[in-house]
């Protein structure tokens, strides 16, 4: 069983607030600190250029890669870290579309995160008018599975709704139509099991400042099935997915697996960070993390619809169903938000009318839940939320 009074221990947060927002940017391990500034001094301060070397900063991608493995259920040596979740993105589509050259078609939904409909649009137009890019309903995506899809792109958990597709099914159905598929695992990699390998899915990415705790602007990862590894060609061929890249050769040849995935310099800070956070993932079996979390939505649910009669919810009632966050419909959401984060209690707001709270049971336990929703139960019954103040917009929602 996790220790999850251990775990939540191992986290920095503000004394008198409740994090609802892990989903968004994960909370600092208390020993990200010293473990970056282990790096900053005695690594880089001391060692310099030949801390690649001594500190083994050139492996960290690949290492660190396969400690979040285990979270997803990928094989060990498929996964490696580096760029942000968007640039993952190109790299899985591009791949994947030319590993079924016959046909132009990615399939997408409307539930998925804008950026990763950008990036396919961006790439659809480098490859010309033959390509496109087909966005349909969240829950009509099985009866758009069809003959002329190359690739099927899809968000495992939405990210204003927490609903959750079914990837093991609509994997298999996609497989038999010729359909290759990428899954972006943002709100899932940390939020709850997934099995990539069993899944049988072709290419996975997803980012690790949310769940996974890396700190604003920590490097994304990038899955690809064993059965393509060694056939996917990166379209950003950067020297460091070079077969040799300090062979300086003038030509592309692509490194073998997963290692062809890399592009530029990974960060190395970013990746201090994110190891202190993986230390506390260690200690987790996703089984637990699972249990608890829709535990702790569901008694969100329970409560907050016994007592804040205005809130519509906007997630899927079954647990099975969402994934670990909880959001609701209301007119005046934004500023509601302001008001609770005022108290502090932080969620965050997605428009038009989302009011988004995440449950991240590292660091958040049934007392947290209890407490803040005695808080927004107050904000709502007394409409504390109606300030002026808490109607003006910030940059970041
Ligand atoms: C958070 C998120 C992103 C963000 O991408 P970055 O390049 O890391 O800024 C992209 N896609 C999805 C589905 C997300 O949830």
């Amino acid at each position: 069983m996790t220790d999850f009074a251990a775990t939540k221990a191992l986290f920095s947060l503000p004394e008198g607030m409740i994090y609802l927002d892990g989903n968004s940017l994960g909370p600092m391990p208390r020993s990200a600190a010293e473990r970056v500034r282990k790096t900053v001094e005695d690594e880089w301060g001391e060692m310099l250029i030949t801390g690649w070397n001594k500190a083994g900063w050139m492996q960290q991608p690949t290492a660190i890669g396969d400690r979040i493995a285990r979270l997803i259920g990928a094989e060990p040596g498929h996964v490696v870290m580096g760029d942000t979740l968007s640039i993952k993105v190109y790299q899985a589509v591009a791949a994947a579309l030319e590993l079924n050259p016959t046909r132009k078609v990615v399939l997408s939904d409307s539930g998925n995160f804008p950026s990763d409909l950008y990036m396919v649009e961006g790439l659809i137009k480098s490859l010309g008018p033959d390509y496109a890019l087909r966005v349909v309903a969240p829950e009509e995506v099985s009866a758009h599975i069809t003959e002329d899809v190359a690739v099927l792109m899809l968000t495992e958990v939405d990210y204003r709704t927490g609903r959750k597709h079914d990837m093991r099914a609509l994997t298999e159905q996609a497989h038999a139509a010729g359909v290759l598929t990428v899954w972006d695992l943002a709100h899932s990699a940390g939020a709850l099991p997934v099995d990539l390998a069993g899944c049988k899915a072709d290419f996975a990415v997803g980012c690790t400042y949310k769940y996974l705790n890396s700190g604003p602007g920590g490097p994304a990862f990038i899955y690809v099935a064993p059965r393509h590894a060694d056939t996917s060609r990166p379209a950003l061929s950067g020297w460091l997915g070079h077969a040799a890249p300090f062979d300086f050769d003038l030509s592309y040849k692509p490194g073998s697996g997963i290692e062809r995935m890399r592009v530029g310099t990974p960060p190395i800070l970013q990746l201090a960070a994110l190891e202190a956070s993986m230390d506390i993932w260690d200690m987790a079996d996703m089984a637990d993390v699972r249990a608890k979390s829709i535990a702790l939505c569901d008694l969100f649910i329970t409560e907050v619809e016994a007592r804040c009669p205005d809130l519509t919810l906007a997630s899927p009632r079954d647990g099975r169903q969402r994934g670990s966050q909880v959001s609701f419909h209301f007119a005046q959401g934004y500023a509601a938000m302001q008001a609770l984060i005022a108290r502090g209690v932080v969620g965050d707001f997605r428009a038009p009318d989302i009011m988004r709270f995440g449950f991240t049971p590292l660091y958040i336990d049934e007392a947290d839940v209890r407490a803040a929703v005695d808080i927004l139960e107050d904000v709502m019954t007394n409409a504390l939320w109606d300030r002026p103040e808490y109607h003006m917009r910030n940059a970041v929602t």
